[in-house]
């Protein structure tokens, strides 16, 4: 056989196109991908240093600082699932023989705990049986025996579904020297979370869970507390992909020009950035009176006027700028319930099937 031959044939399996089903994904992540998100992963690759990146990289850094609420300026995203920013938060904070604590009340503290032993920190957890949250007293007496430099706590448990209350943490590991890190990944965006204000010294999230972004990117903090700690590592992380000095400049968060570090997945870019501005547009929604565009085509009116005749129903429609352009549907005290919008859905289906409608 001479040497250019190739051995291996062209798998066939390959030669069949992709198949991926639609389905609802309605587990405890990854959650579904919007059209617009979808959209801007679909738009062409550009150079991972081209102005138009790097802009998009500024913007997901403001979205982040936007939702964690922090004005740290070592906000950016790691390249990698949760997993990867939970490696990336410990090996940059662990150095030696350093300590940390360790609250598990489900697996996303035992696998914390894993990673920082195979960084050969010494580990203490706090136990907790699943279903549970830790109390500040726990946390108090557990801080007091280990005395750790890094406390680790999971906000959402997505093992248990439990949900972690944080006020008053950061204060008391701040009163021991101690660094709060906490995983959001299940969590950032559903459930409120304020990092400036709950004294969180890093906190990272998944692209994949309430961000509903491809997984892939995970945004990720460090107050500047965390920073002077990393400031003052004796030697460098053990981990160059990871390593937050490089990203720091590669992020432009250090004031320096920007270096290259790696190439940054430009696809995963586009579309945490359009998610992250999804949930800045949502954010400044009104959660008791929803505002929905007229479907082209109709007139309001005649929606309005269907749901009152044939369902006895109220919807308003637009008052001032919003006259003609807008339903305004109220979800109020008594009335905010999930009946109550299955049932104005099902009303306003009926509505787009039986009101006037003129073909564009
Ligand atoms: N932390 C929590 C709370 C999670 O729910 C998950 C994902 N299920 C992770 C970390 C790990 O994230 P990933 O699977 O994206 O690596």
């Amino acid at each position: 056989m001479a040497a250019s031959t190739p051995f291996v044939p062209p798998p066939r399996e390959l030669l069949r196109p992709l198949a991926v089903p639609y389905r609802l994904l309605l587990g405890p992540g990854p959650s579904n991908v919007s059209p617009r998100v979808r959209a801007a992963g679909g738009q062409q690759i550009l150079g991972h240093m081209h102005p138009e990146v790097l802009q998009a990289m500024d913007e997901i850094k403001a979205g982040i600082q936007y939702a964690f609420q922090t004005r740290n300026r070592l906000t950016l995203a790691i390249s990698g699932t949760g997993h990867c920013a939970m490696e990336a938060a410990l090996l940059n904070l662990l150095e030696g023989s350093d300590t940390v604590l360790v609250g598990t009340n489900g697996i996303w503290g035992q696998r914390a705990a894993d990673i920082a032993r195979r960084l050969g920190a010494k580990v203490h957890e706090l136990l907790k049986p699943p279903g549970e949250y830790f109390t500040l007293r726990d946390i108090q007496e557990g801080l007091a025996q280990h005395k750790p430099s890094l406390l680790f706590i999971t906000h959402g448990e997505s093992s248990t579904g439990v949900l972690q209350p944080l006020e008053g943490l950061g204060e008391l590991c701040h009163r021991q020297g101690c660094l709060l890190l906490v995983d959001a990944v299940a969590s950032l965006g559903g459930a409120p979370i304020l990092m400036d204000q709950q004294g969180i010294d890093v906190l990272y999230t998944g692209s994949q869970k309430v961000l509903s972004a491809p997984p892939g990117s995970s945004p990720i903090s460090f107050s500047e507390r965390a920073r002077e700690k990393m400031l003052r590592r004796k030697t460098k992380p053990p981990s160059f992909y990871l390593d937050m000095g490089c990203l720091a400049s590669y992020w432009g968060c250090d004031g320096e020009p920007r270096m290259y570090h790696h190439t940054v997945p430009i696809s995963s870019i586009f579309c945490l950035r359009e998610a992250l501005a999804m949930l800045v547009e949502l954010a400044a929604r009104l959660p008791t009176v929803t505002t929905v565009r007229v479907p082209e085509g109709y007139n309001w009116k005649d929606i309005t006027t269907f749901l009152m005749d044939k369902h006895n129903i109220e919807i308003s429609g637009g008052l001032g700028p919003t006259a003609g352009k807008v339903l305004r549907i109220g979800l109020m005290g008594h009335n905010a319930t999930q009946d109550n919008v299955d049932l104005l859905l099902q009303a306003l289906r009926d509505a787009l099937q039986h009101c006037q409608h003129s073909r564009l």
